[in-house]
């Protein structure tokens, strides 16, 4: 595996990829790595020629008052782990390399951002879809793997290929969980210890919701409502949004039918933690 930190050198280790005729599966991440990522990165592997991962903790992602400075990041363990991925390049750029000057231009993303994370992140998306472009251009691969966990992102991204006619495929992959249910996240160590253990109610208040609506229920107020009632009683968490949409399209619904999204984000002390489940009807 090779690190590169340059943009020119991704740049033309892309070119010469694809000179030779060889695909490129692309797993752009913040880093701090664990199962959710190397699972995307297994699949790349196998779907792909080459694999490239980047490790970039984006700075235009991120809100004035939310956890950039106190991100987890650990460049060495991540080096080790996608090496047994084997992963064939880790791009790994500084924030000068990738924005040297005040950007004159960036993506403003206008779909599916007045709900959840979009509504609760204001500039978020415009950021990832910022910095994802510039990616895109940089690695130009064949398939782009993301993880369902952030169901927003790849509504958004999916938008984004389709709309700018990026030659990327994008392959949405499962959300992968602790065994006690609890998404992965980087985020999640950023949990304090009692939070760790009242934060698996995310995922169970959201069985909970499958299982009702398996029984008939077909009001989203009220299978919201009993979301908010479980995680209320188990957890000081505060609540941010817990929503059912159509998806991809992120639109509100009165009935349940075709596929739906329930979301929810719980903030805790020192994190902020998202969860979903998408269910056929
Ligand atoms: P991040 O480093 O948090 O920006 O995540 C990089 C990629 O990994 C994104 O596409 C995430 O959706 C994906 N990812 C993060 N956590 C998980 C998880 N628990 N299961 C599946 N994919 C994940």
């Amino acid at each position: 595996m090779k690190v590169i930190t340059s943009i020119r050198e991704i740049q033309s280790i892309a070119k010469q990829t694809k000179a030779a005729s060889l695909s490129i599966g692309f797993v752009p991440t913040m880093g701090f790595l664990h199962e959710g990522h190397l699972t995307l990165l297994k699949k790349a592997r196998q779907e792909n020629d080459i694999v490239i991962l980047s490790i970039f903790v984006n700075p235009l992602q991120f809100g004035p008052t939310e956890d950039f400075s106190t991100y987890p990041r650990d460049f060495g363990r991540d080096c080790a782990l996608a090496e047994c991925e084997k992963v064939d390049y880790l791009f790994h750029p500084s924030a000068a390399e990738m924005y040297p000057v005040d950007p004159s231009l960036k993506v403003v993303v206008q779909d599916r951002t007045d709900v959840l994370c979009g509504k609760s992140r204001p500039g978020h998306f415009d950021g990832v879809a910022t910095v994802l472009t510039k990616l895109f251009n940089m690695v130009i691969p064949t398939r782009a793997y993301f993880g369902l966990k952030d169901a927003q992102q790849v509504a958004v991204v999916e938008g984004l290929i389709s709309d700018f006619n990026f030659p990327i495929e994008l392959v949405p992959v499962d959300i992968v969980r602790e065994e006690d249910g609890l998404a992965k996240s980087s985020r999640n160590i950023n949990l304090l210890p009692e939070e760790r253990n009242q934060a698996t109610v995310l995922y169970r208040s959201l069985n909970a919701a499958r299982e009702t609506i398996e029984k008939g229920e077909q009001n989203p107020k009220k299978i919201i409502s009993l979301i908010k009632e479980i995680i209320s009683s188990e957890t000081n968490g505060q609540i941010d949004y817990v929503e059912i949409l159509t998806y991809p399209e992120l639109k509100p619904l009165v009935n349940l039918e075709n596929t739906i999204i329930i979301a929810l984000a719980v903030k805790f002390t020192k994190v902020r933690l998202i969860d979903n489940l998408i269910l056929e009807i």
